[in-house]
């Protein structure tokens, strides 16, 4: 499964935010830094209202979502790169991970104490980032030496490494993330070198809840810092989160109006969290379910049916496709079909997002 890590500084509130994503109190949230100490990983269901109409008009009983797993990092902390705080835990942690939430700190709250004193999340996002950016240059340096030795004696994959490697870490050298230099084409390449500036950026402002609606002065800061990185931002306000995560579905909607939000936080976090990780949705559609699956953009019908089972894919004949517009549109299989927006797809399908699949497969 694909998975975002949640970082941040101490008490900009992550915890307060993943225990609203999970809605378990497994993370202590509490005014002092190094609270999480240990990762927790946190399941939570990508909502999607198409799945509500597929599951109408295919009368299935059951609707099942994908998910997209949380990753609760430890409190990083200026110095991290070498050993402070929870430093090497941290980044051993952050590797891992498919892509990074950085939470920060947009709200005023004189009890709760801020470890770089004043509230300033332009300050946070750069603290973060150039420990990310120290602990990548490091590990890429040591590496590249490595990796110099061999590539004069004419080791390939070493001078590979070497091509990729040298202009990110001139990059990193000049204080700018890595991504900044990864070739076009080369992204998948980049990725695999296990940096931590590579991954995409997801900023989430933690703002106080009277700013829910619209942000705040710091939070229209960072979406100019956003914009002008290509990362992705959102607004939330982990304390209304936090209550909204206790109230019982039915009256959520209610609580969210009376505030002026169409939606929940968190929904916008996961639906930008799978924007990130550039994921999409196709559906399968039958009388005991209607069942999101997850897929990254460009994969082919094959590797798409491995998603529910390897078998799937080995034994791949074709595949009954209609787009979700038109099984809305055609009231399901039988009127789509007989409008003639059935297709019949073969092995160099690209599944688009929202197709409604039945793929036919030799077991
Ligand atoms: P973490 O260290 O980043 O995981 O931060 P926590 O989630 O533990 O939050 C630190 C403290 O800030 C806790 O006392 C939270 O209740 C508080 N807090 C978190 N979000 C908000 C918020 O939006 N507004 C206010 N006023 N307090 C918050």
């Amino acid at each position: 499964g694909f998975n975002c890590g949640i970082v941040g500084l101490p008490n900009v509130g992550k915890s307060t935010l993943f225990n609203a994503l999970t809605a378990t109190a497994s993370a202590q949230a509490a005014n002092y830094p190094f609270c999480t100490i240990e990762p927790n990983t946190g399941r939570v269901a990508v909502p999607d209202p198409r799945m509500d109409k597929l599951a109408e008009i295919g009368k299935s009983v059951k609707i099942v979502p994908t998910s997209l797993e949380f990753v609760d990092i430890a409190g990083l902390v200026r110095g991290a790169s070498r050993g402070e705080g929870l430093g090497n835990q941290f980044l051993a942690n952050i590797r891992e991970t498919d892509a990074i939430i950085h939470v920060l700190r947009c709200f005023e709250d004189d009890d709760i104490t801020h470890v770089e004193g004043g509230v300033d999340p332009i300050r946070d996002a750069e603290i973060v980032e150039t420990e990310l950016m120290l602990a990548d240059l490091e590990s890429l340096e040591k590496r590249l030496v490595q990796a110099g030795k061999r590539a004069k004696g004419n080791d390939r994959e070493a001078q590979a490494f070497v091509a990729l490697g040298e202009p990110l870490a001139a990059a990193l050298r000049d204080g700018k993330p890595a991504r900044t230099a990864v070739p076009a084409g080369q992204e998948a390449a980049a990725a695999k070198l296990g940096l931590m500036t590579t991954k995409p950026v997801l900023y989430v402002c933690n703002v106080e809840e009277a700013s829910a609606a619209d942000g705040n002065a710091f939070s229209a800061k960072v979406a100019d810092k956003a914009k002008a990185e290509g990362a992705g931002v959102v607004i939330v306000s982990a304390a209304i989160e936090a209550e909204l995560s206790q109230l019982p579905a039915e009256d959520q909607r209610e609580f969210l109006e009376g505030l002026g939000l169409h939606e929940s936080g968190l929904d916008r976090v996961i639906a930008a969290g799978y924007r990130l990780l550039g994921l999409q949705t196709y559906f399968t559609v039958g009388p005991k379910e209607t069942r999101a699956w997850t897929i990254t953009a460009g994969t082919k019908a094959p590797q798409a049916a491995a998603v529910i089972h390897n078998d799937f894919e080995r034994g791949f004949i074709a595949c009954e496709t209609i787009a979700y517009d038109d099984y809305v549109a055609f009231k399901g299989e039988a009127g789509a079909r007989e409008a003639g927006k059935l297709r019949i797809e073969g092995r160099e399908y690209v599944v688009r997002d929202g197709d409604v699949l039945l793929f036919r497969f030799n077991v």
